[in-house]
C-alpha cells in the first residue's frame, strides 16, 4: 500500500478506528486463529494509536504465550528498574516438544567437522527490537509480528515455523521504552499535530534512548557491563543464531536503511562471505519494500566495524548481524521531507523488514546453516595453526580487576585456565594463584582476537563508532602473549577474590589503595565517621610493604571501641573484596604512622551536574560508577535548577563533558570554587571553563588546511581529523596523589577529543603526560598524533582557594574502562592533597 492510500485510511482510523490489523498491517486475505487474542483486546488500543509502554507489551506477550502453543515465554532477568527481560521462543508446537534436542544439534554443528543434519535442521533467527527506547516503532511492530506468528493459519507460516526457531526479543531496552512511551503518550493531542516543534517530538533530557543509567546499550554487546546485555549474551551463546536483526530508527527526513553498510568500514576479522550473504538477504528486504511502496537504501552511512554493536557482534560469532533503521515519526505523526510520516507507517516498515528476514531465513536456510558450519570449521583451522599460543594476564595488586576481566571473557564463552605452576615470563612473575591463561586455540578464537588485538592500520579513516577497544588495556592489567606455552593447568570459572581483615589490633589498621573497590571501602568508613588518613609516601611495617595512597585507620580516639571496629572492618573488607591489615606498632620503614606524611581525609559530598547541555552518556557513566560499583551517594544537580541552590553543602562537584552552558552557571560555579570548591571537569567543559577564566590552559591547535580536497570529499577530510575513540599511552608520576593506587608508571587512556593541553614548565606539575609515541590502538590522523605527543590529559588549575581538576579524556568510558576509574576517585578523595 502506498503512503497516499494509507493516509486516507489513517484519517479514517483517527476517528473511527477500523480494523488496522487486517487492512493495513497485514494483507486482508490472511486467516488468523480467533483463539489468539489480538493486541487491542489486551492492551486497550490498536497498535500505532498510542506508543506501547513496556508494561502493556509484557501483558500482551504473556497473554499471547498462554494462548499459543507456538510460543514459549521466558523471563531471563531484570533491568535496573526491575522490568523483566523477556524472550519468546517461537516455533512449531512439534519443535517446542523437541527444543533442547534441536538446540544441541544446532550447537553440535558448530563444534564438529561433520554437519550430518544440514538438510533438515531448523534455522535459528534472533529478532531484537528497539534497543534505543525512543526508536519505538521496533517494539510496537514486535507486538504485531508476535501476534502474526502465533495466529496466522497460512501454510507458509506453518512451514516457516517448522523450519525456524525464532528467538524473539520484543524490547531490548525496557526502561528506555517505558520512559519514552510515557513522554510521547502524555504529550499526544487528540487531534494529531504533525508540527515538529510540538513538545511531543522533543523529549526531556536525557530522553528514552538509553537505559536507567543513560547507557547506549547498542555499544555493550562486547564489553557486556549492563544487566540487559548480560542476559542477552547468554541467549546468544546458548543458541548461536544464524541471523540476528536489530531494529532501530533514524532521522525523520530519511527513509529506511538495511545492511550491508559501507563496505570499506567492515572489520577485517569479519569473513568476506558475511557481507555477501548480508547483501543477498538485502534483496529480500528490497523486494518486500518495493511491494509496499516504501523508499529504502543500503551500503551507505552505517558500518560493521565495532563489535559492541548488535548488528556487528554476530559477525564475529558465525552469525549474520543486520541493522535496520526506520525514519522516525518520534511521536504519532510528523511532517518530513517525504511528506507526513505517521507512526503506523513506521511500524508497518519494521514489520515488513521482520517478515522479509524470516522469508530470507526460510529460503536460504541451508546456505545460512552451511555458512555458520564453515565459519566455525575455518576458525578451528585457524586455532589449530596457533595450537600452543596463549594470552596470560593477572593483576597482583588488584586481583578484583583481573577477575572482572575474566568474568567478561567468561560471558563471551571464552575458556580460561589456571597456570600449572608459578613461572617467570619476560622478567615478570606469574603466580598460579592469581594468573589466568587463555589459549588461542578455542572455539571463539576470532572473538578472542577481537577482544585482545591492538590495531593501528585501517582501510578507512572514518568510523561510525570507536576505532579501538583493546579490552585488556581498558582494564589496565598485566598481560602478555606467548606463541608456545605448555604450562596450562586446570580450567577455571572466575570467582571474585574474597576480602579479609588480617590481624586484630588495638593500634591501627592499614588498607591498600590498589584494589578496585578501595574507594567503596573508604567511603563506607567515612560514612560511619571513622577517621582515616592517606599515606603520601610508601612504607613497610611488620614485614609488609604499603604503597602510595594506603589508608591508615588509627584505633584510638574513634567513635567505636576497638572490638566494634574489628567487626566493622571485617564487614567492609568482605563487602569490598579487599584485605585490611592490623598492625601493632607505629614504627615503620619510611614515614612512621604518626608522621605528617599521613594526611587526614574528609568525606566527599558530591554533586553531579546533569541536564540539558550535559553529555548524558558521560554523566550516566559517573552516576553508575558511584551508585552501582562504589555505593557512594551523589546528588544529581540539574543545570536548569542549579542557580537556585546553595552549593555549599558540596565539597566536590563533577561537570561531565558539556556543550556551552549558560553564563549564569559559570558565575555560580566561580563563586563556589573561589571559596574552596573542587570542580572536576571533563573534556569540552574545559574549553568552556577556560573561556570563562575559571580554568587556565594553553592548547595546541590542528590548523590543517584543505589542499586538493574536492567539495564531495570535504566531510571525509574533516572526519579523518576526528578522534572517534582510540587508546593512548601516558607516563604517570606515581608519587602524585592523582595517581595513587597505580602500580605501573604507564597508563592506557581512552580518548575521543582533540583537546591537546600544553604541559607545564615544572615537570612535577605534569603528573600524567602522553609519551613520545602514545598511540596504542585505534585511529588518529598523523597531524593529531604529532600534536598529542607530550601533551597532558590532566590539569589542575587553582582558582581562589578552590581548584578545577580537568580531564581531557573520559576515565569511565562505557563502564568497561576499569583501568582509569581510580583517577576520578583520587580526584574526589585526595582533592585536598594536590
Ligand atoms: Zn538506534
Amino acid at each position: 500500500m502506498n503512503i497516499f492510500r494509507f493516509l486516507i485510511l489513517y484519517s479514517v482510523f483517527a476517528w473511527s478506528q477500523p480494523n488496522l490489523l487486517r487492512n493495513y498491517y497485514f494483507p486482508g486475505n490472511e486467516e488468523f486463529n480467533s483463539k489468539i487474542p489480538t493486541p487491542e483486546s489486551v492492551i486497550g488500543h490498536q497498535v500505532g494509536e498510542l506508543h506501547i509502554s513496556h508494561d502493556k507489551l509484557l501483558q500482551y506477550m504473556l497473554a499471547l504465550s498462554e494462548s499459543s502453543d507456538r510460543i514459549k515465554f521466558e523471563n531471563r532477568g531484570l533491568t535496573f528498574e526491575n522490568r523483566p527481560l523477556i524472550l519468546l521462543t517461537i516455533t512449531s508446537n512439534e519443535n517446542h516438544k523437541n527444543l533442547e534436542q534441536i538446540r544441541q544439534n544446532h550447537i553440535k554443528a558448530t563444534n564438529e567437522n561433520y554437519d550430518y543434519d544440514l538438510k533438515k535442521r531448523p534455522i535459528v533467527v534472533y529478532q531484537g527490537f528497539s534497543i534505543h527506547g525512543n526508536e519505538s516503532s521496533g517494539s510496537n511492530a514486535a507486538v504485531l509480528l508476535a501476534y502474526y506468528l502465533a495466529a496466522s493459519e497460512s501454510e507458509y507460516v506453518e512451514s516457516l515455523l517448522k523450519n525456524t526457531i525464532i528467538l524473539f526479543d520484543p524490547a531490548l531496552n525496557p526502561d528506555g521504552l517505558q520512559r519514552f512511551s510515557q513522554w510521547v503518550n502524555s504529550n499526544k493531542s487528540r487531534k494529531l499535530n504533525p508540527d515538529p516543534r510540538d513538545r511531543e517530538f522533543s523529549e526531556n533530557w536525557p530522553g528514552g534512548r538509553t537505559n536507567h543509567y543513560w547507557f547506549d546499550m547498542n555499544r555493550d554487546w562486547l564489553p557486556s557491563q549492563l544487566p540487559e546485555s548480560k542476559v542477552r549474551l547468554k541467549t546468544f551463546h546458548k543458541w548461536l543464531p544464524n541471523i540476528l536483526t536489530d531494529h532501530h530508527e533514524m532521522g525523520t527526513n530519511s527513509s529506511f536503511f538495511f545492511q550491508p553498510g559501507v563496505s570499506s568500514r567492515t572489520h577485517p576479522l569479519t569473513p568476506i562471505e558475511n557481507q555477501i550473504i548480508t547483501r543477498e538477504i538485502g534483496k529480500y528486504h528490497a523486494k518486500a519494500f518495493d511491494k509496499v511502496g516504501s523508499l529504502y537504501y543500503s551500503e551507505e552511512d552505517y558500518d560493521d566495524f565495532y563489535y559492541g554493536k548488535g548488528s556487528t557482534f554476530p559477525d564475529i560469532n558465525g552469525s549474520i548481524g543486520i541493522l535496520f533503521e526506520q525514519a522516525s515519526s518520534r511521536g504519532h505523526i510528523q511532517e518530513s521531507d517525504n511528506g507526513l510520516l505517521p507512526f503506523p507507517f513506521t511500524i508497518k516498515n519494521q514489520i515488513t523488514a521482520g517478515l522479509s528476514t524470516l522469508k530470507a531465513a526460510f529460503d536460504m536456510r541451508e546456505k545460512l546453516l552451511k555458512y555458520q558450519f564453515d565459519f566455525f570449521k575455518n576458525s578451528r583451522e585457524k586455532g589449530n595453526l596457533e595450537s600452543n599460543a596463549v594470552y596470560i594476564f593477572k593483576d597482583d595488586k588488584d586481583p578484583v580487576k583481573a577477575f572482572h576481566f575474566a568474568e567478561l571473557l567468561n560471558r563471551q564463552n571464552i575458556k580460561i585456565y589456571k597456570l600449572k605452576y608459578d613461572t617467570k615470563i619476560d622478567g615478570n612473575f606469574y603466580y598460579k594463584s592469581s594468573s589466568y591463561v587463555v589459549p588461542k586455540n578455542q572455539k571463539n578464537n576470532l572473538l578472542l582476537k577481537a577482544i585482545f588485538e591492538k590495531r593501528t592500520k585501517f582501510k578507512d579513516s572514518l568510523f561510525y563508532d570507536i576505532s579501538a577497544w583493546t579490552i585488556p588495556l581498558a582494564f589496565g592489567i598485566d598481560y602478555t602473549e606467548k606463541k608456545k606455552f605448555k604450562n596450562i593447568g586446570e580450567s577455571l570459572l572466575p570467582t571474585i577474590p574474597v576480602g579479609k581483615l588480617i590481624g586484630e589490633s588495638d593500634y591501627a589498621y592499614i588498607m591498600p589503595w590498589n584494589d578496585y573497590y578501595s574507594p567503596k571501602a573508604l567511603y563506607s568508613l567515612m560514612e560511619k565517621n571513622i577517621r582515616t588518613k592517606v599515606a603520601l609516601q610508601p612504607f613497610s611495617i611488620e614485614g609488609r610493604n604499603f604503597d602510595y595512597g594506603s589508608i591508615l585507620i588509627p584505633v584510638q580516639n574513634q567513635k567505636y571501641s576497638s572490638s566494634s571496629l574489628v567487626k566493622i572492618l571485617d564487614q567492609i573488607s568482605a563487602k569490598s573484596n579487599l584485605n585490611i591489615y592490623g598492625v601493632s606498632t607505629g614504627i615503620t620503614q619510611g614515614p612512621d604512622l604518626g608522621s605528617n606524611k599521613f594526611r587526614t581525609l574528609k568525606k566527599p559530598s558530591i554533586g553531579l551536574i546533569v541536564g540539558e547541555g550535559i553529555d548524558s552518556y558521560d554523566a550516566g557513566e559517573i552516576w553508575h560508577l558511584m551508585d552501582i560499583r562504589y555505593n557512594i551517594p551523589l546528588t544529581k544537580l540539574d543545570v536548569s535548577k542549579i542557580l537556585k541552590y546553595n552549593l555549599n553543602r558540596y565539597n566536590c562537584i563533577i561537570l561531565p563533558n558539556s556543550n556551552n552552558l549558560d553564563n549564569s552557571i559559570s558565575e555560580k560555579l566561580k563563586e563556589w570554587i573561589k571559596k574552596g570548591g573542587n570542580l572536576i571537569a571533563y573534556q569540552n567543559s574545559l574549553k568552556w571553563l577556560n573561556k570563562k577564566d575559571i580554568f587556565k590552559m594553553k592548547t595546541k591547535q590542528n590548523n590543517l588546511l584543505a589542499n586538493n580536497i574536492s567539495f564531495k570529499d570535504r566531510s571525509n577530510f574533516f572526519g579523518a581529523q576526528r578522534i572517534g575513540g582510540a587508546i593512548f599511552e601516558a607516563k604517570i608520576d606515581r608519587s602524585h596523589p592523582i595517581n595513587f593506587g597505580y602500580n605501573n608508571d604507564k597508563i592506557s587512556l581512552f580518548r575521543n577529543t582533540t583537546i591537546f593541553i600544553e604541559p607545564e614548565k615544572n615537570s612535577y606539575d605534569n603528573p600524567i603526560i602522553y609519551t613520545e609515541s602514545p598511540l596504542l590502538s585505534g585511529y588518529i590522523s598523523e597531524e593529531n598524533l604529532k600534536l598529542l605527543k607530550g601533551t597532558i590529559p590532566l590539569k589542575i588549575s587553582s582558582y581562589g582557594i578552590g581548584q578545577v581538576i580537568g580531564f581531557t579524556d573520559n576515565t569511565n568510558f562505557r563502564a568497561f574502562w576499569y583501568g582509569t576509574n581510580k583517577l576520578l576517585m583520587n580526584a574526589i578523595f585526595f582533592r585536598n592533597q594536590f
